[in-house]
């Protein structure tokens, strides 16, 4: 599906123009949540302790999932579909699907469908249940 496509290249285009990804990163993740084909939230993964972060969890490194739903709140994601690409130092797409942590979370806030970049640059994805 075209529109589809359009939000896999949006999430794809988030990962790669992330900011703040350290020099060793070997890769970047970039994260978009669609409400009625509309971009509603996006979200990139981030390598550095945010300092405003670092003084109120234990877990200040987020992953796009995670970031692309706290920006859009955790209350508002109920039927949402989260698209995740990962994006590799010399552009190329690879596998990004959710790990546990970020998939329990999905789960939790009622996103409806995740789909998510492969290792031969396409993308595949699954409705949450
Ligand atoms: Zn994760």
């Amino acid at each position: 599906m075209k529109k589809e496509i359009r939000f896999e290249q949006a999430a794809k285009a988030v990962a790669m123009t992330a900011s703040g990804v350290g020099s060793r990163a070997s890769f970047r993740l970039g994260s978009v949540l669609v409400h009625k084909n509309r971009i509603v939230s996006v979200g990139v993964n981030s390598y550095k302790t945010h300092p405003v972060l670092a003084t109120r969890t234990q877990w200040p490194f987020l992953h796009a999932e995670q970031h692309a739903i706290i920006r859009q709140g955790l209350d508002n994601c109920e039927g949402l579909v989260l698209y995740v690409a990962r994006v590799l130092k010399n552009n190329d797409l690879a596998l990004a699907q959710p790990c546990n942590v970020c998939s329990d979370l999905i789960k939790e806030v009622g996103i409806k469908q995740i789909v998510y970049s492969i290792d031969d640059g396409g993308f595949e994805g699954y409705i949450v249940s």
